[in-house]
């Protein structure tokens, strides 16, 4: 363990309903459930009024109204939620040097270094009231030894709190809790431990960690760690977290706005797919065109967090329009989404239907199945050909799918690469570039 680290864990507190309740104070001190207003849906977020009658989030909302039969239910407004993390943000990268956003409404800090100059606990419980002075919304925080028992911290001392422990108050802190609070137990891992007998941290800390490996893997090696204190992980800087982007260059320069169009939707459909496998959101999207000549334009745009293509292959389009300018042919096109952070019940919100958002899972199960193009929007295939008076006279995406994949295979290998999407990871498009050769 490393005893001289310091690290804050910041965490709003039921942050989608407080929101809310900021947006209607009527609501305040009443049980509020965002999500899950549907038969199918899923509680996102609830307030602590809720959660007294056994609601949390996850939960589908059908029990959650079994269970709390008077909660007002709050469809929820990403756009608002999404306004609201980066104001967040904005107030603590103004403030400290190296900081995380590790999900929408939850930052580390990593003070270590700095106890020399102001006090850590008091440097952190300024800036949580500094956040809610500005921002009218409640926030938590735990300070500790790394960021697994900073978390642990901060979630023991919800709502409206904050905690310190230092190094020696570690494992004491950590030995009598229940061992679904370490982060990374879910059901599965909590039902084994419990058929084991193993209830308290402290069990789970005292068990040979060659045992643990035997019964859960590596997964098991990491809990045993973490039930140790034990958490190597580093504060990851804002600015350099990850971004997923993709690129094509086209065999013959072209002018072909539709085409453009189908290909940017294909690509943002990919990277889109790629996000929700990874369980992450993206609240910002960069669209980049080189003309014929090698000239390179870019255009970038905020969006509310998202993993959802509809908005995105909007904001594609909108951003390509406004890029194209000249009457030129172009070489090569790239979408990147960037600020990536982790959610991914929060996808769950965005849908306008709930008949989209089982789409997009279903289409995700396909594509788990038999590859990212087995299943693709009308939009990105072909359009049918019509007669003058706009009659479909030929519509037959799949045939000239297979017809373009014969003529695919017959090409030569070293063609075939330079035509495929590349998706690339954590990398700028100054390495794109390069790549591109
Ligand atoms: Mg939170």
């Amino acid at each position: 363990m490393d005893k001289d680290k310091q690290i804050i864990h910041m965490d709003q507190d039921a942050f989608f309903v407080s929101v809310e309740l900021k947006k209607n104070p009527k609501l305040i001190g009443k049980p509020v459930i965002v999500g899950g207003n549907s038969d199918r849906g899923v509680v996102t977020s609830c307030s602590y009024e809720a959660r007294k009658f056994g609601v949390h989030a996850a939960m589908p909302g059908r029990m959650a109204k079994q269970l709390c039969p008077q909660a007002i239910f709050v469809r929820g407004n990403m756009d608002d939620y999404s306004k609201a993390s980066h104001e967040i943000t904005e107030i603590i990268s103004e403030r400290v040097p190296l900081f995380e956003k590790a999900s929408i409404d939850e930052h580390y800090i990593d003070m270590t270094g700095m106890d020399k100059f102001f006090g850590c606990m008091k440097f952190a419980s300024e800036l949580r009231q500094t956040i809610i002075k500005e921002t009218g919304l409640p926030i938590s925080f735990g300070l500790s030894v790394n960021k697994t028992v900073s978390k642990i911290v901060t979630n023991e001392c919800k709502p409206n709190g904050e905690m310190e422990i230092p190094f020696p108050g570690v494992r004491p802190f950590l030995n009598p809790l229940a061992v679904h609070k370490i982060p990374g137990i879910g059901d599965a891992t909590h039902k084994k431990l419990s058929e084991m007998g193993v209830r308290k941290v402290q069990t789970l800390a005292e068990i040979p960690q060659e045992l643990m490996f035997k019964i859960l893997g590596h997964h098991g090696l990491g809990i045993w760690q973490k039930a140790n204190g034990i958490d190597l992980s580093p504060v990851v800087p804002y600015r350099e977290r990850k971004s997923i982007g993709t690129q094509t260059t086209f065999e013959s320069d072209s002018m072909d706005i539709s085409k453009m169009k189908a290909i940017l939707s294909g690509m943002v459909t990919n990277l889109t797919y790629e996000l929700r496998s990874q369980q992450k959101l993206t609240a910002c999207i960069t669209v980049t065109i080189r003309y014929s000549n090698f000239e390179t334009v870019t255009q970038q745009a905020r969006i509310p967090y998202t993993a959802l293509d509809s908005l995105l292959i909007n904001k594609a389009h909108d951003l390509f329009k406004k890029l194209y300018s000249k009457r030129m042919l172009l070489r090569l096109i790239g979408v990147r989404l960037s600020h990536l952070v982790s959610g991914f019940e929060q996808i769950g919100l965005y849908h306008t239907s709930e008949e989209e958002y089982d789409l997009y899972q279903a289409m995700d199960k396909v594509r788990d199945h038999y590859g990212i193009e087995s299943v693709v929007k009308a939009c990105i295939v072909k359009r049918p050909e019509r007669d003058e008076q706009g009659k479909i006279i030929k519509y037959n995406p799949r045939k000239k799918h297979l017809e373009e994949k014969q003529e695919e295979e017959t090409q030569p290998v070293d063609e075939r690469k330079k035509s495929r999407i590349r998706t690339f990871i954590n990398s700028d498009l100054g390495t794109a570039t390069k790549l591109d050769g």
